[in-house]
């Protein structure tokens, strides 16, 4: 099998789908029917988050390998140091290595409940992403991917540190990244231009998530604390009783992103499911079919990029 680090960084821009955990037989069912749809297209690869605690981390490890024994999708397990000793890695670890899962995304994750909490390691496990780093490249033949932060991680108290820090994860074996949802694509270039005069190379493939409904944006900020463009929040606010004028607007905003950062050299694009497949489809169609008609002078941002934060 090709690595997946020759693929991320490749001729060609790879283009990825993530989908989290179901919690139930309903959100299960939406989840296979969108693998499915999305497996037509033959992505690079597919990823599944990793939980915070208990039974959605071990649907994680089912429905990764699920995807490896069912499908032909190449199946990218998140995992995190959250509560866990490095024996436990370990073993997660090896689990995957058992179902011929052999890409993992090393993230050190954060204090559950509470995302900015400090940071409590377990007695006998890690404190940040690079150690995961290494333990996954020690296990075997595995792929290590790693977190991106275009707007620097929030718990970095500059720039200079957070540089430093992703240096460091890629140093310890890194083949690729990913990065956080943002929606200002010079946040993304900005990130990118400041890794590589540290003398970095490691491919960082922006994340995609089209913004639909107005109603997210709370959860976003919440979520990663990127920050949301006034103008595009005005438009989904204007269409708060209108999904499908505010699918539309998030399906258009996204494309246009996309097609900027593709032309920008992205290595790739890393689309946020929410485990259903509409938007995310669409978009992916948007930028494969020359023909059909995205209107990005209506957008601003990704082309204009003129409003300062
Ligand atoms: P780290 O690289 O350890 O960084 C965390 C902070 O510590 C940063 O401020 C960094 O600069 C600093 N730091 C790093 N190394 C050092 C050091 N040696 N000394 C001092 N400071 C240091 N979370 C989940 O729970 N499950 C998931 O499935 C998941 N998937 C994700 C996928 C992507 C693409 C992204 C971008 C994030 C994901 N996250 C997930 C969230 C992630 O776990 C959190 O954002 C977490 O706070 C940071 O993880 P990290 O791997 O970047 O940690």
């Amino acid at each position: 099998m090709t690595a997946l680090r020759d693929i991320v960084g490749g001729e060609a821009p790879s283009f990825s789908f993530e989908f989290f955990p179901p919690k139930t037989e309903a959100a299960a069912r939406t989840l296979w029917h969108t693998i499915r749809r999305v497996e037509t297209l033959a992505p690079a690869f597919v990823s599944v988050t990793y939980g915070a605690g208990g039974s959605s981390r071990d649907r994680t490890v089912e429905v990764t390998k699920r995807i490896a024994a069912e499908t032909t999708l190449r199946p990218v397990a998140h995992l995190t140091a959250v509560g866990h000793s490095v024996a436990e890695l370990r073993h997660i670890i090896g689990q995957y290595a058992d179902a011929g899962v052999r890409d993992i995304l090393a993230v050190r994750g954060d204090p559950p409940g509470d995302p900015n909490a400090p940071w409590i390691p377990h007695p006998d496990g890690f404190t940040h992403a690079h150690q995961l780093v290494r333990l996954v490249k020690e296990s075997g033949a595995f792929s290590a991917g790693v977190a991106a932060f275009p707007e620097r991680h929030p718990r970095s108290a500059d720039w200079d540190s957070d540089i430093r820090h992703f240096v460091a994860k890629c140093r310890a074996g890194a083949d690729y990244a990913i990065t956080q949802m943002f929606f200002h694509v010079e946040d993304y270039l900005r990130l990118r231009d400041r890794v590589a005069a540290a003398g970095c190379t490691t491919p960082i493939v922006p994340e995609i998530m089209p913004a639909t409904d107005v109603r997210q944006i709370g959860r976003f900020a919440a979520l990663s604390g990127a920050a949301f463009p006034e103008h595009l929040a005005h438009r989904l606010e204007a269409a708060r009783h209108d999904p499908a004028q505010g699918h539309r607007i998030g399906v258009e905003y996204a494309t246009a992103m996309a097609e900027r950062l593709l032309a920008e050299g992205a290595p790739g694009l890393h689309y946020i499911t929410l485990n259903r497949s509409t938007a995310t489809l669409e978009i992916h169609r948007n930028l494969h079919t020359p023909t059909t008609p995205t209107t990005p002078t209506t957008i601003g941002e990704p082309h204009g990029l003129a409003a300062p934060r």
